[in-house]
C-alpha cells in the first residue's frame, strides 16, 4: 500500500469521542454554524459495504478481501439510527438520505425507513426520506421500500456503454440490470427519480451525450457529477476533471439548454432544462463552483460518527452518547454544540489554492460517510 493510502482503521482511531459533559444547553431561536449556515439535511451511511469496486470511490486494491469492515457490532442499530436521527430534526433536519457503502446491502433496510418515516418535524410534518443507491439491487427491492414510506431515489450510473459501466464499477456488474431497477423505482412510483454520473475526463467523458439523450424526456433528472478529491485513496488529479461550465458547452450542441433558479436553498445541483421542454439536468460542480457557503448537511457514519463535511478528517462520536446514559435532550444539545462551531469551507479553499496540493492530507473516505 502506497504512501497515499491511508487506511481506514487510522481515521476510525483518531475519531474524537464525545461525552455528556460535551453537550452545552440547546440555544433557543434557530440554529446556525459560524457562518450562519442552518442544518436541515442528514445523510445517514447504513454501511461501509459494497458490491462495487468503482476505482474513484472505492478502489480494488484498496478495498479488497484483507480490507477489514466494520463489524456489525460497531454498526448503529435502526433503533440507534432512529433516536439520533429524531435528535436531528429536532434542530431543523428536515430531509434524510440513506446511503453507505450500498444502502440495500443493509439487512431489512425496509424496516429502518418505516421507522424513519414514523418521525415527524416539530411542526407534525413527515420528513422527505431518499436513497442512493447504486441501484444494482433495486429492481429486487422498489416495492418493498416504496411500501415502507420511501418516497424517492438518486441511482448512480456512470455510463450507458456496458463494457465502459462494467471497467468503471470494477466488478463486471452489466449496466441493463441498473437499467432495470431505474425503470422498477419508476413503475413503483418513488419519484422524481435522479440519476447521478461521476464524470471522469478520459475514462467516461464520451459517455455525456448517450447518457443525456437517454434521460431527456424520460422524468428523470441527470446530474453530472465533477470527479471529487474525497478520501485518500483514489489518486485524484485535477486534469481527470471535467469542469462543469465545459460539460454544459458540449451538451449545448446537442441540445439548447437554458439555467434554471435553485428549488431549494442549500441545493447541491445547478439546475438547468431543455428549452424544448424535454426535462432537467443538474450539474455538481463542487469543485470548480464550490457551494459550501450553502452548505446544509451533516452526515452520520455507519458507526455513529458526526461529520460536518464530506472532506472532513474528523468525526464526533456520537455512538458513544447514545449507547450510553444520554438523553435524547443531552444528544439533541451536543449536536447543536457541535453545530454552532462548524466553520468549515473544504471545496472553497481547495478552490483558492492548488487543488493538486490540497491531496494527500488525511480525509475520510467516501463509503464511510456516503456521498
Ligand atoms: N453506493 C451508493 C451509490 O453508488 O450511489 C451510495 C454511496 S456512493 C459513495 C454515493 C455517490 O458518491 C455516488 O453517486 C458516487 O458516484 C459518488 N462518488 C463517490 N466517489 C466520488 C468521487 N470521488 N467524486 C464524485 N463523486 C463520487
Amino acid at each position: 500500500m502506497g504512501e497515499s493510502y491511508i487506511p481506514l482503521s487510522d481515521l476510525r482511531r483518531s475519531l474524537r469521542p464525545l461525552s455528556v459533559a460535551d453537550a452545552t444547553p440547546l440555544v433557543q431561536g434557530p440554529l446556525a454554524d459560524r457562518l450562519g449556515r442552518p442544518l436541515r439535511d442528514l445523510r445517514i451511511s447504513v454501511t461501509d459495504r459494497c458490491n462495487f469496486r468503482c476505482s474513484y470511490c472505492m478502489p480494488k486494491e484498496v478495498f479488497d478481501k484483507s480490507h477489514v469492515f466494520l463489524p456489525h457490532s460497531a454498526l448503529l442499530s435502526f433503533e440507534e439510527i432512529t433516536r439520533t436521527a429524531r435528535a436531528f430534526v429536532a434542530l431543523g433536519v428536515r430531509k434524510l438520505r440513506l446511503t453507505g457503502g450500498e444502502p440495500l446491502l443493509r439487512k431489512n433496510l425496509e424496516r429502518l425507513i418505516e421507522m424513519l418515516a414514523s418521525l415527524r418535524t416539530p411542526e407534525g410534518q413527515p420528513l422527505d426520506i431518499t436513497l442512493t443507491t447504486n441501484g444494482s439491487l433495486l429492481a429486487r427491492k422498489a416495492q418493498a421500500l416504496k411500501d415502507a414510506g420511501l418516497q424517492r431515489v438518486t441511482v448512480s450510473l456512470d455510463a450507458l456503454d456496458d463494457a465502459v459501466f462494467r471497467r468503471m464499477n470494477d466488478v463486471d456488474f452489466p449496466v441493463a440490470e441498473v437499467l432495470h431497477g431505474i425503470e422498477a423505482a419508476q413503475a413503483v412510483g418513488l419519484a422524481p427519480i435522479k440519476v447521478n454520473m461521476v464524470v471522469k475526463r478520459g475514462t467516461n467523458d464520451h459517455e455525456l451525450l448517450p447518457m443525456a439523450r437517454h434521460f431527456r424526456g424520460s422524468g428523470i433528472v441527470l446530474r453530472f457529477i465533477e470527479y471529487m478529491d474525497v478520501g485518500a485513496t483514489n489518486g485524484w488529479r485535477m486534469d481527470e476533471v471535467l469542469p462543469s461550465a465545459r460539460l454544459i458547452e458540449l451538451l449545448q450542441r446537442d441540445h439548447a439548454l437554458e439555467a434554471l433558479d435553485p428549488a431549494a436553498e442549500g441545493e447541491t445541483a445547478e439546475r438547468w432544462r431543455y428549452v424544448d421542454g424535454g426535462g432537467e439536468i443538474g450539474l455538481i460542480s463542487s469543485v470548480t463552483q464550490a457551494f459550501c457557503r450553502d452548505c446544509n448537511r451533516a452526515r452520520l457514519s455507519t458507526e455513529g460518527r458526526l461529520f460536518l463535511c464530506l472532506f472532513a478528517s474528523n468525526g464526533h462520536d456520537l455512538r458513544a452518547m447514545v449507547r450510553g446514559a444520554a438523553s435524547d435532550e443531552q444528544i439533541a444539545a451536543a449536536i447543536a454544540g457541535i453545530w454552532r462551531q462548524r466553520a468549515d469551507r473544504y471545496s472553497e479553499l481547495r478552490s483558492a489554492v492548488d487543488a493538486n496540493a490540497a491531496q494527500g492530507e488525511r480525509r475520510v473516505e467516501m463509503h464511510y460517510i456516503g456521498g
